[in-house]
């Protein structure tokens, strides 16, 4: 069964605190770069036809994350969430890959795909702050552009929260 959402939002948020100090901190948008460095993982890019729906893959023995070259920078930076969030979340989980078709992840499919979405969802939009921001300005390109991420990743987060229907 998949972990819920203000469950996974609380770990998001213990790691945005880890690197941060308080959410107070944390810039917009959120430099996903900033945690990848946290938790030293290396970053390899991939510019090959033969893997153009792929947009990204993990591996947790070799402590890299691949990302297709050809994404939009808002793409790479979600495929990057979500492939921290496999390494955060799933301990037993030893490699992803991550396909482009694939977002966000549908019913049929793992919940750890499902999770690692709602995740990275999370981390590149804490709850607080999306909160805020839609305070002010309550549209999903607003949010899309404050939060650098696609508006279909901002319409599944906001979704989440309630939000949007
Ligand atoms: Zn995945």
């Amino acid at each position: 069964m998949m972990r819920d959402i203000s469950e996974l939002e609380h770990v998001a948020n213990e790691k945005l605190k880890e690197i941060y100090g308080s959410l107070d901190n944390v810039e917009l948008p959120v430099n996903i770069n900033k945690i990848v460095d946290h938790f030293e993982l290396n970053t390899y890019v991939f510019d090959d036809p033969q893997w153009s729906h792929i947009s990204g893959a993990w591996d947790r023995e070799k402590n890299a994350i691949y990302i297709n070259n050809n994404d939009s920078p808002r793409r790479q930076a979600f495929t990057l969430a979500h492939e921290i969030a496999h390494y955060c979340l799933h301990q037993d989980q030893k490699y992803d890959v991550l396909q482009r078709k694939n977002f966000p992840y549908t019913e049929e499919t793992d919940d750890k795909e499902k999770e690692a979405d709602a995740f990275a969802a999370a981390l590149l939009m804490p709850r607080e702050l999306v909160k805020n921001q839609w305070d002010m300005v309550p549209t999903v390109s607003a949010i899309a552009s404050q939060f650098g991420v696609s508006s279909s990743t901002a319409s599944y987060r906001l979704k989440s929260m309630g939000l949007i229907t």
